[in-house]
């Protein structure tokens, strides 16, 4: 089967995480922090927090702007779970702002009636989390000016976008939100093996992230209430996790940072190559908005005949071994959701977008063969 996507291990990949294993440390040692100090400077942005996870990054983004019972969080309904679940782990609740039809992002348009309609009726959001789909940006200065005018904080969910850029500068910039988190699983640009990581300009915000990713616990005598007890000594200042990142995951991430721009090539040669090969099927390609730079984790096609159905075209590809993918169910669709009250129909567009969607393999070790294959099998599934 040739999956949509999967990592890129070099030899000197490799040879980094090995030469952690043989140091003193495997965790809490020096790679985590060169880690960052690299994420930061890549992004433009002052500070990094790495951590396991990004699900894990999420929750502590939404712990450090104060998200808590009583406050909802607004996101994409066309996202992985774990852009919603975060607020629910704060104790908030959640609501979904319908797509845009062309680049399937979050819709500022909708996103701006939706506040309309909550601030008369005083339920505006506390946090709107906006998710960079398949790697392109959403159009952040409209959902910023928007944050200005009705007093919400943004996250940025770039699992996706790592390596993109928006309007000429680096995702994870945070010129127009308060924090932007990045994944680093296998299938996603970089990788950590599991690891993730939240970025911001606010001191406040990370040193609150970086306290909270270590059980709320501070070593730092400025931090501390009183005078220390002794050298030995540490404060709980509030209840944390153990979100740390190993040294292993930061060494690897520092070297699959080195690799990133040419990554992000690769899956725009590729990205290149469907674009002319699928351009007379009836399919709508991926559309890329001209202040973007996409990461281009995903390749995202819809149906466009109705001749085929979505089903039958996706059972045709993966038995020929091309293992196409579904970017994604809207997570209001979720049983676990649905229990919460959402109903279908709740964002038509979403819907839509969900019955027509369908993610090609796009990676960097992607054969021009194997691409042939899944063209080929495009062409007759849909001839
Ligand atoms: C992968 C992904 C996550 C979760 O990332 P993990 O590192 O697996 O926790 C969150 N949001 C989006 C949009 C993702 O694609």
């Amino acid at each position: 089967m040739i999956p949509y996507g999967r990592q890129d291990i070099s030899q000197a990949d490799i040879n980094s995480v090995i030469e952690v294993l043989q140091s003193e440390f495997l965790t809490q040692g020096p790679k985590v922090p060169e880690f960052e100090a690299a994420l930061a400077s890549y992004c433009s942005a002052r500070y990094a927090v790495a951590v396991n996870s990004a699900t894990s990054a999420l929750h502590l983004a939404c712990l450090a702007l104060g998200v808590g019972k009583g406050d909802v969080v607004w996101t994409t309904p066309i996202t992985f779970v774990a852009s919603a679940n975060c607020a629910l782990y704060c104790g908030a609740s959640v609501d979904f702002v319908d797509i845009d039809s062309k680049t399937y992002n979050m819709s500022a348009g909708a996103l701006e009636e939706k506040l309309v309609k909550a601030e008369k009726l005083g339920v505006l959001p506390k946090v709107v989390i906006a998710v960079h789909l398949s790697g392109q940006s959403c159009e952040m200065v409209k959902i910023s000016a928007l944050s200005k005018q009705y007093g919400f904080k943004i996250i940025e969910d770039a699992s996706h976008a790592i390596g993109g850029r928006y309007k000429g500068l680096p995702i994870g910039g945070g010129q127009y939100s308060d924090i932007t988190i990045f994944s680093f699983h296998p299938v996603k640009i970089i990788t950590t093996g599991e690891g993730g990581a939240a970025l911001t300009n606010n001191e406040f915000l990370a040193d609150k992230m970086k306290c909270l990713r270590s059980h709320g616990v501070t070593r730092d005598p400025s931090l501390m209430t009183k005078e220390p007890d002794g050298e030995w000594y540490y404060q709980q200042l509030e209840l944390g996790y153990n979100y740390r990142m190993t040294d292993l995951q930061a060494a690897l991430g520092l070297s699959q940072l080195s690799r990133l721009d040419s990554f992000v090539s690769k899956r725009h040669e590729i990205a290149a190559i469907y674009d002319k090969e699928l351009a007379e099927l009836p399919l709508a390609l991926p559309w890329q908005h001209p202040d973007t730079y996409s990461g281009l984790h995903l390749y995202i096609i819809r149906l466009k005949s109705t001749d085929v159905s979505h089903q039958v075209l996706f059972s045709e590809l993966r038995a020929k071994g091309i293992g196409v993918n579904l970017h994604y169910i809207p997570v209001y669709m979720q049983p676990f959701y649905q229990a919460m009250g959402f109903t279908r129909g709740y964002c038509e567009e979403a819907e839509s977008y969900y019955r027509e969607a369908i993610s090609l393999p796009i990676y960097t070790g992607l054969q021009r063969s194997e691409q042939s294959q899944v063209v080929s099998a495009l062409v007759d599934a849909l001839r």
